[in-house]
């Protein structure tokens, strides 16, 4: 079932966005998300955790090769704190979500959305910074590179810059 689905959804969104730079959340930090899931003990979160990763692995993997059949690319941006951090003013802390639940409420400027919503935003503003990088050097990568430590946190401070406002259109300028 969780196949079939990936099929439905992977298509619907490559279908619905042809010639698209497709944004996709990096998988390493993905159990800040499915952390949330509940378990009757350790064993059965850790299930959890793996077979939901599997999942969202597979989701990620089907995006990526039909998005080529329809003239568009996946790519992958860094994870961290999409869900913590505040897209309208930048105010990035766990207190957004207050009792860890599905509702963002900024502690700033108490900017309200799902959760998901404002994962949605960050990556899609990631997503616009590294298509901006593309036009301007002509490089693009695919995946963050996770292992040098001093690169991940100078990226990590460009998205802490970003701001999402309702005109905010894939243009080259943010
Ligand atoms: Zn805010």
């Amino acid at each position: 079932m969780k196949q079939n689905t990936n099929h439905v959804v992977s298509k619907r969104i490559v279908l619905q966005h042809p010639q698209s730079l497709i944004g996709l959340e990096h998988l390493t930090d993905i159990r800040e998300r499915t952390k949330r899931r509940k378990g009757k003990n350790a064993k059965q979160r850790k299930a959890n955790r793996a077979f939901s990763k599997w999942s969202f692995a597979e989701l990620h993997s089907m995006i990526a090769y039909k998005a080529l059949l329809h003239r568009s690319m996946a790519i992958k941006v860094d994870a961290n704190y999409t869900s913590q951090a505040c897209p309208k003013c930048g105010h990035t802390c766990k207190e957004n979500r207050p009792n860890k639940g599905l509702l963002f409420v900024c502690q700033n400027c108490q900017y309200t959305l799902h959760a998901d919503l404002v994962g949605a935003r960050n990556i899609a503003m990631r997503t616009l910074l590294l298509r901006q990088d593309w036009i301007g050097t002509g490089l693009l990568s695919v995946r963050p590179d996770v292992s040098d430590v001093e690169a991940k946190a100078a990226r990590l401070k460009r998205y802490a810059g970003l701001r999402w406002s309702s005109d905010t259109t894939p243009s080259p300028r943010l």
